[in-house]
This record gives structure tokens, sequence and C-alpha cells, in this order.
């Protein structure tokens, strides 16, 4: 189904197999799911569609939450209202929250999670906790499908790996074991100078052992701020952690934002350790 005006043209596919096929015949039609990003970074002194428009609200497939005892899938139109409306038990604690503070009051209406995700050039606010979640895209076009894990859908500008007529379909994550949970947001994310910064915390603590521990933290850069090893080095500590557990904390995130040239003495830097500072002392 589609509908013309003079310059504007819009494609309102009802099944997900008409989305492909007319993805494939419209390759450089804008996909549209809330539009609250595309239409809020569009240079125009008041709200304008792109030429063409491949709207995704028709389509059944994208809008189904699927929930298994070993994951949590989601349709990538599947708009933040819905996941807000199914209650903060059914989902990590972390997710619910960063949902809950993203963007002005009522943009949950219409802003979908896939959006969130599919936004190029920067690392939209679901991104880190999704990412924590281990969380798996499913990218399709009309000849095929593939998975991709989050942490590999953006390159080091930014950009996602889309192919020419491929939608993001699902995402699935794996609710894990979490029994503490940390997210936190500053700034504006489309506002450098507001030095945006995302940081999230996972951890399982078990008779006073840190059992499990993850963190990321994301600025307007794209790119992920995690330390593996410094994770790896953690888990098995004794919590509340001792003083040296601090300095091994301040060491791993130094070197992490060394290597992704983020300068010393910026607020963004002081901002990451502490919070991340912040969360091990929740860990009790
Ligand atoms: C005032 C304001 C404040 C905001 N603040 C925040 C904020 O703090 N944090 C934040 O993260 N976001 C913020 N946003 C941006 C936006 O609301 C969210 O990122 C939202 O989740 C985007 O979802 P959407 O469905 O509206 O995406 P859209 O605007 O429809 O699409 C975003 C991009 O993804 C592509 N796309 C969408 N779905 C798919 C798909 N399934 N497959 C392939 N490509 C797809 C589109 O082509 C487009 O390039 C803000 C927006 C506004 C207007």
């Amino acid at each position: 189904m589609s509908a013309a005006s003079d310059h504007i043209r819009v494609f309102v596919p009802t099944s997900l197999n008409e989305l492909l096929q007319t993805f494939k015949a419209y390759p450089d039609a804008q996909v549209y799911a809330g539009g609250t990003h595309i239409l809020s970074t569009r240079n125009t002194p008041y709200a304008r569609l792109p030429e063409k428009v491949l709207s995704l609200h028709q389509v059944d497939e994208l809008r189904r939450v699927t929930r298994t005892e070993k994951y949590i899938e989601f349709g990538a139109g599947v708009t933040l209202r819905r996941i807000l409306d199914l209650g903060p038990k059914a989902f990590p604690a972390a997710l619910f929250e960063a949902i809950q503070t993203l963007g002005p009051l009522g943009i949950e209406n219409l802003a979908t999670i896939g959006g969130n995700v599919c936004v190029s050039g920067r690392l939209m606010t679901l991104v880190p906790i999704l990412y924590l979640l281990e969380c798996r895209l499913e990218l399709r076009s009309a000849s095929g499908a593939r998975w991709v894990r989050i942490g590999r859908f953006h390159d080091t500008n930014g950009t996602t790996v889309l192919e020419p007529g491929e939608i993001l379909t699902r995402l699935r994550i794996s609710p894990g074991h979490w029994n503490r949970q940390a997210f936190k947001s500053f700034g504006t994310i489309y506002l450098s100078e507001t030095d945006p910064l995302v940081f999230c915390g996972l951890a399982h603590v078990d008779n006073s052992v840190l059992a499990d521990f993850r963190f990321a933290i994301t600025t307007h850069r794209p790119s992920f701020i995690r330390n593996r090893a410094l994770e790896a080095e953690l888990v098995g500590r004794k919590v509340p952690l001792a003083k040296r557990d601090y300095e091994v904390i301040e060491a791993g995130l130094a070197a992490v934002m060394d290597e992704q040239s983020i300068p010393r003495r910026t607020i963004q830097r002081r901002r990451a350790v502490r919070l991340t500072e912040w969360f091990a002392q929740q860990l009790r």
C-alpha cells in the first residue's frame, strides 16, 4: 500500500514480507518506525518527511513481545510505552529505568526499541544496557536473515551495519540472574557540549561474594567504555569491596579511556569513574 503527495511517497506495508519486498524495490526509502529521531534531526524549519518513507506501523510481526525461559524477544516496532505497560517486573530493572528516563514525557508513545538501536552515528540511550544484556539483533532483507550482536551493530564511526534493503526485525536479550542493577544518564544525547553520559551496571551477589559483574558506559562518541578484564578481576571478590578493589576499578577505567583517547581531566572521565565506584558501593 502506498500514498503519494507532490514530493513525498509513503509506503505502508501490512506484512513483513510486503515490507521486505517494498524495501528491495525502493532501497533509498527511509525506514520510519516512531519517527521521533527522524523528525527531530531533519534540518527544516518544520517537521518534514523524507521523500520516500517506508512505514513499519502496520506490520504486526514487528510488534510482538515473546518471553521464554532463556530469553525475551522484542519486535523492532514495539513502542517504549508498550514495554513500560508490561511492568517493571517483566524485564531487567535497568532496562526499564533506561526506557523511563529516555527523552521528554510522551515520546514513549511513538518511539520504538528498534528505532533507538538503528540510529546511525551515535549510540542512543538504550544501547549500553541492551549490550550488557547480550542483545542479539535479527536483520532481514528480501534475500534472507542474519543475527548480529549489538556490540557489532555499529562500526567505529557509529554507522550501523545494515545493508541496503535490510531491516532490524527482532531484538533478543538474555534476562540473566542480576540482583544488583543500575542505570544513570546525564546530559542531552544530541548535544556533545552537555557531556552526555550513560552508565549501566549489572551484578550478581551471592553470599557476600561478587559472582558476576559487568558495566558499560557510553558518551556522545560511538563506542562503549567497558573493561572485561577488570570485570573478570573483580568477580569472586568479597563484598563490600575493599579499598584496593577501588584502585583496580580506577586503573582499569583509566586504561580503557586512555585507549579510546578520552581526554584526561574531563567531566565525562570523572563521571565514569565516580559512577562505577558508586555502583561498586551498592554491592553488599
Ligand atoms: C525531544 C527529543 C528528545 C530525545 N531524547 C532522547 C534520549 O534522551 N535518548 C535517546 O536514546 N533518544 C532520544 N530521542 C530520540 C528518539 O526518540 C529515540 O531514540 C527513539 O527510540 C527512536 O525510535 P523511533 O521509533 O522514533 O525511531 P525513528 O525516528 O523512526 O528511526 C530512527 C532511525 O532508525 C531507522 N530505523 C527505525 N527502525 C528501524 C528498523 N526496524 N530497521 C532499520 N532501520 C530502522 C530509521 O530509518 C532512522 O534512521 C529524543 C527525541 C526527541 C524528539
